[in-house]
């Protein structure tokens, strides 16, 4: 490989990396400090953006698509699953995410 296109790669997981810990971090503070919750959502986001990654599904049903704010069902939000799909509603900005799933 070359070694330009290795870095990118290496690059790449570390963002990955940085995603991961984001979304664990915004999951740790949520009871607490749901802003900055809702910060680390965005600045995972960015991430993502930056290297062109995917959003893994395992964290797309655990924030808002809309309004970029960690839900947690019952507290901000609501969560249902009906015929494989699993519906996110936000009480931010009162719309729904659908986050489609294999059982
Ligand atoms: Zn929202």
């Amino acid at each position: 490989m070359h070694p330009r296109a290795k870095r990118k790669q290496e690059e790449k997981e570390l963002a990955k990396e940085h995603v991961r810990e984001l979304f664990m971090q915004a999951d740790e503070v949520f009871s607490q400090r749901p802003d900055l919750a809702h910060r680390y959502v965005c600045l995972a986001r960015a991430t993502q953006m930056k290297y062109k990654l995917r959003m893994p599904r395992e964290y797309k049903r655990k924030y808002c698509k809309h309004c970029y704010h960690y839900i947690r069902s019952g507290v901000n939000g609501r969560v249902r699953i009906r015929d494989g799909v699993l519906t996110l509603y936000c009480d931010h900005c009162k719309r729904f995410t659908r986050v489609p799933f294999k059982r």
